[in-house]
């Protein structure tokens, strides 16, 4: 287990709450102290050898993020990515803490296979959680058992990647889900509205030839969830929110009590189907960017706090899956490493968000699904990123640790570097470093 002492550095906690500027020391994978600059090693009183000293002058520390939205594809696909190269993702992102989806081959639907996973997760040195189904296979047609998915580790229950069609089914999920204490956490498409996925129905379509996925794909099924939560009493989240007609139905279900959350990804809120013409295959994704004034509504959401979740949908795909014509390319961008520098550039240095209430959305799912983290104070994990504000970086195919290159922001030069992620004391990630 390291020692590691970070002295006088800017801490950012959700919230803003806590000591601003001090001096952090993290033993036995916890902070065991934190105190304004100077006082755990004051003058004089020299840091001891084993101990190792890192210099937090023009960096912030934020608490380790998480991310509850991630497909490290592992097992089944694993030539776009597993669960090692997933996590080092992760870890170069800021990400200490991530929920993988469980639309992987064999899908997460038995005790076993999510134990499975846990287990080979063990090794990565960032803390990977796993999600469990809804239904059997994904087939939308029996639900799983979810006490003992649960008992196996799930944290969550999904089908992601496919909505759950049968609104009978989707009310009997959200009872038995509210039995277990469970969150069910919704991909919201119907598929009768999408003629072409992974394009918005619109201008930029039309001039593809293209037919689109309707906003109504996404529209009819919030709304048919928030009313089945709301009189179930289960508590969901609504994936990657793409339309603004879903912000102002999540807003006015908060308003109303119902146990709603919703994500936003950083593509969605940085982009529009404008996208599309820029950069294809990698710009196609489920739900589709949309238009200004959606991505406006989203940033709201995200400012009032309509939106308390940033996920990445960090979704790998191979160049040559990527590389077919639009229509047959894969939906899915990668996100985790660049995450934290749209989150810079596109919410904090506009002033749509302050830094501790980005943290609010990039931690809050630590609260949603009951897991540890989130907060930087004595006691608490020490799971840290450490962030040069001033510094940039460009986006190249040598940056990722990913498996995957399929991002819209290729060669772009984004404000903001990741300089160093601990984990449980564990240095998991650092600029220029050999981890
Ligand atoms: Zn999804």
């Amino acid at each position: 287990m390291d020692r590691i002492f970070i002295r006088d550095v800017q801490i950012v906690n959700p919230g803003g709450v806590g000591l601003m500027r001090g001096d952090l020391l993290l033993e036995d994978g916890r902070i065991a102290q934190a105190a304004p600059t100077g006082e755990i090693f004051p003058h004089g009183k020299e840091v001891p050898a084993e101990i190792r000293e890192v210099d937090g002058r023009n960096r912030i520390v934020f608490p380790g993020l998480i991310d509850a939205h991630v497909h490290f594809r592992d097992p089944g696909y694993t030539e776009k990515e597993d669960i090692m190269t997933g996590a080092a993702a992760a870890a170069h992102g800021g990400f200490t803490s991530v929920i993988m989806m469980g639309n992987t081959n064999p899908p997460m639907d038995t005790p076993g296979r999510i134990e499975d996973a846990l287990k080979r997760a063990e090794r990565t040195g960032v803390r990977v959680y796993c999600a469990g189904n809804v239904t059997s296979g994904m087939q939308g047609r029996e639900l799983t058992d979810f006490a003992a998915l649960r008992a196996a580790g799930a944290v969550l229950l999904t089908d992601d990647g496919l909505p759950i069609r049968s609104e009978a089914l989707m009310e009997k999920a959200c009872v038995q889900a509210a039995e277990q204490s469970l969150v069910i956490s919704l991909h919201e498409e119907d598929p009768v509205y999408i003629g072409q996925a992974g394009i918005n129905r619109g201008r930029v379509a039309e001039s593809m030839g293209l037919d689109g996925a309707d906003r109504m794909a996404e529209i009819s099924m919030v709304r048919r969830d928030i009313a089945i939560a709301a009189r179930t009493g289960a508590e969901i989240t609504i994936q990657h929110i793409s339309a603004k007609e879903s912000v102002e139905l999540i807003r006015r279900a908060k308003a109303e009590g119902v146990r709603v959350h919703a994500e936003a990804t950083p593509h969605h809120f940085a982009l529009t189907e404008e996208a599309v013409r820029a950069h294809g295959t990698n710009a196609r994704m489920n739900p589709p960017l949309r238009e200004e004034e959606d991505r406006q509504a989203i940033l709201k959401g995200l400012a009032d706090g309509t939106i308390d979740m940033i996920a990445t949908d960090h979704a790998p795909h191979t160049a040559a899956e990527k590389a077919r014509p639009f229509p047959e390319a894969p939906s899915g961008i990668i996100g985790l490493e660049t995450a934290l520098s749209l989150v810079y550039r596109e919410l904090v240095l506009p002033g749509i968000l302050t830094w501790s209430q980005a943290m609010e959305r990039l931690t809050a799912a630590y609260d949603v699904y009951g897991l540890p983290g989130g907060m930087i104070a004595e006691g608490e994990p020490a799971d840290l990123v450490l962030f040069a504000p001033d510094e940039d970086w460009t986006v190249t195919e040598e940056t990722f640790r990913s498996k995957a290159r399929n991002t819209p922001f290729l060669n772009e030069v984004l404000p903001g570097v990741v300089k160093m992620t601990i984990c449980g004391g564990q240095v998991v990630y650092e600029d220029g470093g050999e981890v």
